[in-house]
């Protein structure tokens, strides 16, 4: 590393690297220290579909940033895509949702954000089983294949010199006057200029760990554990999305399917679980009987930073002056990136912000 960067970024998935990207764009020099490999947590593990599950039983705050996002993501894959070689795969492929028991709300916030809505096509739900209460089409929604856009976002980063490093955990910090001086990290003390904290579902976790004093006054922001199967169809068996109760198909690109997910409360551990596999399996199968004979070839867990009501922490520490945090997205966190990481360095650049930053600063609710 040559000098002090101008940001050190802890935590290489999607918020770490979107971060970088935005702070390397306003023209500072910027580190990611990532724990293990770049980009292989949540951010890898995640089904990439371009709307929060039911974004009309969440928080407002949540649209605004999905709302900010779409209006970035198709130029930003674009970009990427020619930068880089590397097709992120942002696809308008639909959403069909097959239950909506609160029908009205939906509508309405369909409505209100532009968001086109129609009656489900009869040529598709004869292919599903349902039950189906209010099935509703969302014909304008995309979803985006997470892998490969981190593979892109990592070589253009790349590209434009900011510097990754790997197998690096930021274990301790030192302060001097409201200001964090040093990272003790795996590999050595570090200098800081300014510290962004993009540490996904181990943000509460380290929080505890820099600031041990800070006693029950800690980051709100648990793990979620989500399983997650993919099968190899053909390409064609089916185009759109599926989103039944709590669990969803995503049809990719090259045919393969998506099966997703679990939420589970079990701290840390990542291991994939029989049963789960059970529950996807069958959930899938029965949805959609053509998928009957095609091999299941993985099944993973990946860990979402889990906040209070899913709502995200972005912006600035309001005491110690060289210290940020962009965290906290829950099950929406690809589809909140781009505006996320948009604020963040927004914030830290003290430019207009993207959005009205109130709903996600620190504060009495996160700490
Ligand atoms: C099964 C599943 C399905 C999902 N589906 C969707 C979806 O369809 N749409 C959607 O929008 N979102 C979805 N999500 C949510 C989304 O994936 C996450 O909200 C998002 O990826 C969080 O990004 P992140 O960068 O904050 O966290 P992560 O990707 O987990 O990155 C945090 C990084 O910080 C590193 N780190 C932690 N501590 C340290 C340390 N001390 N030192 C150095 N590095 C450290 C970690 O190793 C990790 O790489 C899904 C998630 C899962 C698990």
């Amino acid at each position: 590393m040559q000098g002090t960067p101008d940001i050190t970024l802890i935590g290489g998935g999607i918020m770490g690297l979107l971060s970088a990207r935005e702070l390397a764009l306003a023209g500072l020099t910027v580190t990611v220290l990532e724990r293990q490999k770049i980009g292989r947590e949540a951010s890898w593990a995640g089904g990439g579909i371009m709307l929060p599950l039911y974004p009309w039983r969440q928080d407002a705050s949540i649209t605004t940033l999905v709302n900010a996002s779409l209006t970035l993501y198709p130029a930003l894959t674009e970009t990427l895509h020619g930068a880089t070689g590397i097709d992120p795969e942002y696809l308008t492929s639909g959403l069909l949702i097959t239950e909506n028991p609160d029908y009205q709300a939906a509508q309405q916030w369909c409505q209100r954000n532009h968001t086109p809505v129609e009656s489900a096509p009869e040529s598709l739900l004869s292919r599903l089983n349902g039950p189906f209460d209010h099935p509703l089409w969302l014909p304008d929604i995309a979803q985006l294949r997470n892998p490969l856009f981190i593979k892109a976002l990592t070589a253009d980063l790349h590209a434009k010199k900011v510097t990754l490093i790997e197998d690096c955990v930021l274990q301790g910090v030192r302060c001097k006057n409201n200001r964090i001086t040093v990272l003790t990290t795996s590999q050595g003390a570090l200098p800081v200029n300014h510290l962004a904290l993009t540490t996904g579902a181990w943000s509460g976790k380290l929080w505890q760990t820099l600031w041990p004093s800070a006693g029950p006054t800690t980051l709100k922001v648990q793990p979620l554990k989500g399983q997650m199967l993919i099968f190899d169809a053909p390409p064609g068996l089916l185009a759109p999305m599926i989103l039944a109760g709590d669990r969803y198909l995503i049809p990719r690109k090259d045919g393969k399917i998506l099966a997703g997910s679990t939420v589970e409360k079990m701290g840390f551990d990542k291991t994939t679980t029989t049963p789960a596999k059970a529950a996807l399996t069958d959930f899938a199968l029965n949805l959609l009987p053509d998928l009957k004979p095609w091999p299941i070839t993985h099944h993973w867990a990946g860990l979402r930073p889990g906040s209070p009501n899913g709502i995200p922490i972005i912006g600035l520490h309001p005491t110690i002056n060289n210290l940020s945090i962009n965290c906290g997205h829950g099950r929406s966190g690809l589809i909140m990136a781009p505006a996320s990481a948009r604020l963040l360095t927004d914030l830290i650049c003290q430019r207009t912000p993207i959005v009205d930053p109130n709903p996600y600063q620190l504060n009495a609710q996160t700490l």
